[in-house]
């Protein structure tokens, strides 16, 4: 059942919150106080089963917010068609950030919650990917999250949402072109 899966889904998150939390904790990082606000970034989704969770939340969410988000999505999605033109990538903010708020934040995505520390994961035939962190994390602290369970976890969790679902198409999209497919999906348009 789709249930079943969403549900798995938050567990996962759950844990992924927590490996975060111990490592942040470990290796003294946090956000708290720095001017940046990393929902500017470009985060792009791959996996229909985090857009049926950011979906529960827009349902989820009081009519106005959920209007007003979906009103952002749409100049986020038009702007980023006049890049083309500037030639040129915006610093566009999250539809879903309210003065520096996740307004989404229980069913915020993968990304969204890893994002900021150093990394590193393992790909299926064995090979290491790394990435870096924030440029606030110490930088003598070698600490690294290794992803690999996590990417695992939710590669399942989506295999299995798309035999149920029939679902075959390539999925990548930022979350304002998701919330823009959701606000059709939902038949609600921005006030
Ligand atoms: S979904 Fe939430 S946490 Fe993720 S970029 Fe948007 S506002 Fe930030």
């Amino acid at each position: 059942m789709i249930e079943n899966e969403l549900k798995a889904l938050a567990g996962l998150y759950d844990r992924m919150d927590k490996a975060y939390g111990e490592l942040a904790a470990r290796s003294r990082f946090s956000c708290g106080g720095c001017a940046d606000n990393c929902c500017t970034q470009r985060f792009h989704h791959h996996t229909l089963a985090e857009y049926l969770y950011l979906l529960e939340g827009l349902k989820r969410t009081e009519a106005r917010t959920r209007e007003t988000i979906i009103k952002r999505a749409r100049i986020v999605v038009e702007s980023y068609s006049h890049e083309l033109q500037a030639g040129e990538i915006f610093k566009l903010m999250c539809p879903v950030n309210f003065d520096g708020l996740c307004a989404l934040y229980q069913w915020r995505p993968m990304i969204c919650r890893l994002h900021g520390l150093p990394h590193f994961f393992l790909m299926p035939d064995g090979s290491r990917k790394a990435g870096g962190g924030c440029h606030r994390f110490p930088a003598t602290d070698s600490s690294m999250l290794d992803r690999t369970p996590f990417y695992t976890a939710l590669a399942g969790i989506e295999k299995r949402l798309r035999e149920q679902l029939g679902f075959r198409e390539r999925f990548k999209k930022t979350t304002a072109q998701m919330i823009m497919e959701m606000s059709l999906e939902l038949d609600i348009d921005e006030m």
